[in-house]
């Protein structure tokens, strides 16, 4: 008995799922099939490339076989469990005290959310943790930060508006140190519109944290918007360039995006996929699960 999704996915709206009769529609695998699905997985997001290479490792021994709907969805889904089961990694951790986490990211993207989340999840591990509002510039981001820091039952250490964020960064080592905490999280400004800007500033705060410990900081999360489809590609680009990336976070998977760009980025970078956001509350964040994304990516 072959099992057909109740609902149809992308593959199933294409191809079709079963007939009138309720016979399981096969068809044979061709180029005009292969095109298709390249269209398709285009359409979610995974970039052209990663789509014909996928695409090409599918059809391989397969040309001319007959495949149901539900046979072709399993088999993309292997395909790009194959490409996420390497980078699906949490955030590690060091017995580094302070251990330092910089999370970058253009505004809006959730690194705030995020911290708050992960200070939570980190709490309730039994770490100590410190959070640093270091994008100082906007007094909306230090009050949102301040509200998580409460809800995760950890300090929130700020500066005045406008103030040098790298100052703000060494004097949370300094606090973290004396509080002998496990984790201090840094948030970072995010505004694109100036890079030189925005890449001073990182470099400064990074530069000042090794004064301390010349290995901090130990994990740089970049953050990604799922809604933003491609844009995650460049914003990585941007921010390996900025900074020392070593591991993602992709936020709103909870909503229609289904984060097809995430193949694209394992695809070309290979960064681990530490966590993703699954909504706005504190909970809603979960480790990088290959199978059932790729599960959810293929529909
Ligand atoms: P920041 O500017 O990068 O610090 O971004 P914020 O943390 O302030 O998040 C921007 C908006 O996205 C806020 O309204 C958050 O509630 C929302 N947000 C963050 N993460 C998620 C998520 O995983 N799912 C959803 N649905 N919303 C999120």
């Amino acid at each position: 008995q072959e099992a057909e999704a109740a609902k149809p996915g992308l593959l199933g709206r294409l191809f079709g799922g079963r007939t009138a009769d309720k016979t399981v529609v096969r068809r044979a695998l061709d180029d005009a099939m292969l095109e298709s699905i390249e269209d398709l997985l285009i359409t979610a997001d995974m970039g052209v490339e990663t789509a014909m290479r996928v695409s090409a490792n599918l059809a391989e021994g397969r040309m001319g076989k007959k495949l149901s709907t539900a046979e072709l969805k399993s088999l993309l889904a292997s395909e790009v469990t194959r490409i996420m089961e390497p980078v699906a990694r949490p955030m590690p951790l060091y017995a580094k005290r302070p251990q330092v986490v910089l999370v970058v990211g253009v505004n809006g993207s959730g690194k705030t959310t995020t911290i708050g989340k992960l200070a939570s999840q980190f709490k309730a591990a039994g770490k100590t943790v410190v959070i640093a509002a270091g994008d100082t510039f906007r007094a909306a981001a230090v009050e949102q930060l301040q509200v998580w820091g409460e809800r995760a039952g950890v300090p929130v250490l700020t500066a005045p508006e406008g103030s040098d964020p790298a100052s703000l960064a060494f004097d949370a080592m300094t606090k973290a140190e004396e509080d002998g905490a496990d984790l201090l999280m840094i948030d970072t400004a995010g505004r694109l519109q100036n890079r030189q800007d925005l890449m001073e500033e990182l470099a400064k705060i990074v530069r000042v944290i090794r004064k301390k410990d010349p290995e901090a900081p130990h994990n740089t999360l970049l953050v990604l918007d799922a809604t933003t489809g491609q844009n995650a590609l460049s914003q990585v680009e941007i921010f390996q360039k900025i900074a020392d990336v070593s591991g993602l976070v992709m936020t709103k998977l909870d909503g229609t995006a289904k984060g097809g760009v995430l193949v694209a980025l394992a695809d070309r970078f290979g960064l681990p996929i530490h966590a993703i956001g699954l909504g706005e509350q504190i909970d809603d964040l979960a480790p990088f699960d290959p199978e059932e994304f790729a599960r959810a990516l293929t529909g």
